[in-house]
């Protein structure tokens, strides 16, 4: 959309309905306040945990390791102090104008009215995880977010419907977030649609490549040739990597697989969407119920879903969140598109500067969909982008 704004005529061309793969289920937060990447020292701490327990917050699958060695050890040198800092003021830059950049497309698609604003809040169970979470409340303070500890008799005023089992908690107050994520992919597709942005149902192969660029995007229903002056842009979120590499872009793409849990009739509202700190799920009050969304599983493209993992997430909420229902419950897996330091590639193709790059975005794709497209439109007319883009530059291992 931000490219038609800029004047472009385009062609999306997706395998999928609109609003399906890992953007159909996500937790719905948009996390502008979100400045810590996945790997941390605290991460580290973890590491054992991940290995042994396939239900952990954190787990790898011990088939995949070979695979995801070169990722792993990527994600171990993002770790390192330095770059965790340098890593947190990129995704503040990135983050804080997430929700100003989605406002233009969702008022043109009529769909402001999915947005609640109303923060964000962590809870924790045990004095040890919340000690934990010090070094990374540190960090957040350090990157200028607004947040206020609760002290355990403030939290249910805060959240009525918690466990008094609930210890400590921590209320961002800048967060938002969608009920329905779904709803809002199909209103910006319509709305694309309407500014007569084309929508073509097919799976992309490869492509055919020339000395100056992509000539012809090969699919399952044929070929769409390609114009000199035209541009690419690959979006295929986990599935971009061998894409990319097509067009001259070696970028490490991996996923982090996560879990949700969908209950159609709660028996229960929350005011905002709520972090259990110990799990790593987050429970946000959706149209069509309640949603807990989360955890990580590194585990690659083509194993099957671990649900066992997601009863995890049901059993802990329904802990946390007493006379919880879980009638009706269903289950859902989905790719997040992960680099190893948690900032996604945006960007031009190191080979071809009229192909261009938009995926990685990890456990921030709902909240930096927009931003990055406009990002994408400003680097597509040659204008300087309105954030410092080299922090995401494809070609930055
Ligand atoms: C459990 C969970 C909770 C999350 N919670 C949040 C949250 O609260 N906030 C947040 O900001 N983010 C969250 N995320 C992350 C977010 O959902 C993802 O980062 C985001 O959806 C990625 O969007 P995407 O468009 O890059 O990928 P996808 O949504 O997966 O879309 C990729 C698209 O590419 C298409 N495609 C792939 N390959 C091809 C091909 N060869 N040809 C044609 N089409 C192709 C697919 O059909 C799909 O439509 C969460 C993720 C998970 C799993």
């Amino acid at each position: 959309m931000y490219l038609q704004r800029a004047g472009f005529h385009v062609r999306l061309i997706d395998r999928d309905a609109p609003g399906k793969g890992a953007s159909y289920g996500n937790a719905g937060v948009i996390a502008v306040s979100s400045v810590e990447p996945v790997a941390t020292v605290g991460t580290l701490r973890q590491v054992p945990r991940m290995l042994l327990d396939d239900l952990a917050p954190l787990s790898i699958r011990w088939p995949y390791m070979p695979r995801l060695t070169p990722w792993l050890l990527r994600f171990l040198a993002a770790s390192r102090p330095q770059r965790v800092e340098e890593i947190s003021i990129a995704l503040r830059e990135i983050c804080q104008p997430a929700l100003d950049a989605y406002l233009p497309l969702m008022e043109m698609a009529g769909s402001t009215s999915l947005v609640r604003r109303g923060g964000w809040l962590t809870v924790y169970e045990s004095d040890e995880a919340f000690a934990a979470a010090s070094e990374s409340l540190a960090l957040k303070r350090r990157r200028g977010v607004n947040f206020d500890v609760l002290p355990a008799e403030e939290v249910r005023q805060m959240e009525p419907r918690l466990a008094p089992t609930i210890r400590h908690a921590v209320h961002f107050s800048d967060y938002s977030w969608v009920t329905s994520p779904l709803a809002l992919s199909q209103s910006l597709a319509e709305a694309f649609q309407r500014q007569g942005g084309e929508l073509r149902q097919a799976t992309v192969n490869g492509f055919d490549v020339g000395a100056s660029g992509p000539e012809r995007i090969n699919s399952d229903v044929g070929a769409f040739e390609l114009e000199p002056d035209d541009l690419v842009v690959i979006a295929a979120g986990a599935h971009s990597k061998p894409l990319a590499a097509q067009l001259g872009a070696k970028v490490p793409l991996d996923t982090e697989r996560g879990y949700h849990v969908m209950l159609p009739d709660p028996g229960l509202d929350l005011r905002m969407p709520v972090c259990h700190g110990e799990s790593g799920f987050v429970s946000t009050t959706m149209d069509d119920g309640l949603r807990l969304a989360g955890t990580v599983e590194l585990g690659g493209l083509a194993a099957p879903p671990n649900w066992r993992r997601a009863d995890v997430i049901l059993q802990h909420a329904k802990r946390i969140l007493p006379g919880l229902n879980d009638g009706g419950a269903e289950r859902w897996m989905g790719f997040r598109p992960s680099m190893p330091d948690s900032l996604p590639v945006i960007g031009a193709s190191p080979r071809f500067r009229n192909v261009f790059l938009a995926f990685g975005h990890g456990h921030l794709g709902l909240t930096l969909a927009a931003v990055s497209g406009r990002m994408i439109a400003e680097m597509a007319t040659g204008r300087p982008t309105s954030i410092n883009a080299a922090p995401y530059k494809p070609d930055r291992f």
